[in-house]
């Protein structure tokens, strides 16, 4: 399904002129051969020196129609790019990223396409950079005059999403730039820059781009060998927001063979031990985790409520209750008929949706490098979620160390903040249980009988013992009795006397996990207690220190915050 939006009366012009067989090109014994390309240095003014010892190289955008080969052999002609190598298959311009580098620069890892400065801009003197992937020739010319009908100055860009890692095309143009089988459901997609979508992961081993009446291939190269240096350099250098943990472990920087999606997430790996798919929304490169749900006619009602109450959370991460970006059914229909379609919702049966990935939830978080004050502030986070939920009159009913999640922080930060703070939530269960699982989690009123006990009490007993796992770890599967009460007792005791826990939270603790339900506190009594001021405190402190530091820095180094300045007003657009 390709949409014909570029056929004009002028494209058919260039057509002609474009593609003249190859001995027609003008001047082509005027060429300098490819080895002499590739060591002649860059005349670009801002380009950064190639070093080819040092680079990896891992994709090529190559010419893919007659008109975009005779574009480029023009443009190697007459411009010589560095990176534009040709033999006599193809013809395109190498991506590499360095191997090492010491100070991560984003302009390594990113590459600006397009026509490059108008000659009115040229003979002004005033052109200042020069796209990496040029895509017309230079001087005033009829095929210079043609390609700028369709590629704008700065048309596009590439670059390595900042999250994520994949590969992310965004086009500053509203002059149409499509991605074929790029969208959901393997549709076109067309990039517009004052349309709806603006930006697109290239998910496939091999991409076709096209501008105008031009096409092109992107494709990646990195060969198995490779495969695991580049991964590494990028973990290392794409200043992800993990945290200094390997975003490779959970994704897939390099498109496989056979790329997977599921509406609008191409998924990358299953998450051991979990129902969840990592991915990345094909449209912005977002990390996401993406959860099936089977749905029943006993859990339908349940789980639509509780979806719907999530999917409100969605941009609200203050609130400490994960949302959810996106649910989609079996239909590929978003949101699912399930929703909406009182007759249809019996027969959707299969639901997805996506959340923001977590790398780490509270059972598997290094919590040794994790100071007390910071500890205590995640507590209060996933406090605040609870609290909220108890607000809405929902009980979550089955909290365990697995549903309270590490969000990456969620402002966007520069390429080289590492010091990034994360954000505790709650991850709402979807499905009604019928049964708990034996765990230091279930309060022991659940296992005198269940159908009479007050739910947000048990939440409660229920997060307080979710939140030991940062001190202890509980044997698993253990049921609370008067037995096993007494050692957890003597448990939070010995972390006292060493010092691991503070006495005040201790105390807070020992009441949220009480015997007798009636005597733990609720969520709006724990909120108010006075151990979180000073955690409050601290955090409010860190947190102005950061923006102090990020004013300075912006002060500092005034010229590095701009975005990229297009070369010169798009007179089409
Ligand atoms: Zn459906």
């Amino acid at each position: 399904m390709r949409p014909h939006i570029l056929q004009n009366g002028d494209g058919d012009c260039v057509n002609l002129q474009l593609l003249l067989p190859l001995g027609f090109l003008p001047q082509p014994f005027s060429c300098p051969s490819p080895a002499t390309l590739m060591t002649q240095p860059t005349t670009v003014s801002d380009a950064i020196p190639i070093d080819v010892t040092s680079n990896i190289e891992i994709a090529v955008f190559s010419a893919d129609n007659e008109a975009a080969i005779h574009l480029l052999e023009i443009i190697q002609c007459k411009s010589s790019p560095p990176t534009l190598k040709s033999d006599e298959n193809s013809i395109g311009y190498q991506l590499s990223i360095p191997l090492s580098c010491d100070s991560p620069d984003a302009r390594r890892f990113r590459w600006r396409i397009g026509a490059g400065a108008s000659p009115a801009l040229v003979e002004k003197g005033l052109c200042c950079c020069e796209p990496d992937i040029l895509l017309c020739p230079p001087g005033r010319t009829p095929s210079s005059a043609a390609v700028r009908r369709f590629i704008k100055d700065i048309h596009a860009t590439i670059h390595f999403h900042p999250e994520s890692g994949v590969l992310l095309l965004k086009t500053h143009s509203s002059r149409p730039l499509i991605y074929e089988q790029g969208d959901v459901d393997n549709d076109d997609l067309i990039l517009d820059m004052l349309g709806k979508v603006n930006t697109c992961v290239l998910r496939r081993q091999r991409n076709f781009l096209r501008f105008g009446q031009y096409r092109f291939a992107l494709e990646f190269l990195v060969k198995d060998d490779d495969l695991s240096r580049v991964k590494a350099q990028l973990d290392e250098n794409l200043g992800c927001r993990f945290n200094g943990s390997r975003p490779s472990q959970l994704l897939n920087f390099i498109p496989m063979q056979h790329p997977e999606t599921s509406w609008n997430v191409w998924l990358h790996q299953k998450i051991p031990n979990t129902s969840i798919t990592s991915g990345v929304n094909i449209h912005t490169g977002q990390p996401v985790a993406v959860k099936k749900l089977q749905i029943t006619a006993r859990s339908r009602q349940h789980t639509l409520h509780r979806l719907q109450l999530a999917c409100q959370y969605k941009s609200r991460p203050d609130k400490g209750v994960l949302g959810i970006i996106d649910a989609w059914c079996e239909h590929k229909t978003s949101p699912p008929c399930l929703f909406s379609e009182a007759e249809a919702s019996h027969r959707c049966r299969r639901l997805f949706y996506s959340m923001p990935l977590a790398e780490h939830h509270f059972l598997n978080m290094p919590w040794k490098k994790i100071d007390t004050n910071t500890r205590l502030l995640y507590f209060h986070q996933t406090l605040v979620g609870l609290a909220e939920l108890h607000r809405q009159d929902v009980t979550h009913g089955n909290i365990l160390p697995e549903s309270l999640l590490l969000l990456p922080g969620t402002k966007p930060t520069p390429m080289t903040d590492r010091s990034l703070p994360r954000k505790a939530v709650i991850s709402l269960s979807m499905q009604r249980l019928d049964k708990p699982n034996p765990s230091v989690c279930v309060a022991p009123e659940v296992w005198r009988n269940q159908k009479t006990v007050d739910g947000p009490k048990v939440d409660v007993w229920a997060l307080a013992a979710s939140w030991l796992f940062a001190f202890v770890r509980p044997p698993s599967g253990i049921k609370i009795t008067k037995a096993s009460y007494q050692t957890l007792q003597k448990t939070l005791d010995t972390q006292i006397e060493k010092g691991f826990m503070k006495e005040s939270f201790a105390a807070l603790l020992r009441q949220m996990l009480a015997w007798e339900p009636h005597d733990r506190p609720s969520t709006t009594e724990l909120l108010a207690d006075t151990t979180w001021e000073s955690v409050l405190v601290h955090a409010q402190s860190i947190e102005d220190n950061k923006k102090r530091k990020r004013m300075e820095k912006m002060q500092r180094t005034p010229s590095q915050g701009r975005r990229v300045r297009l070369l010169s007003p798009d007179v089409n657009d």
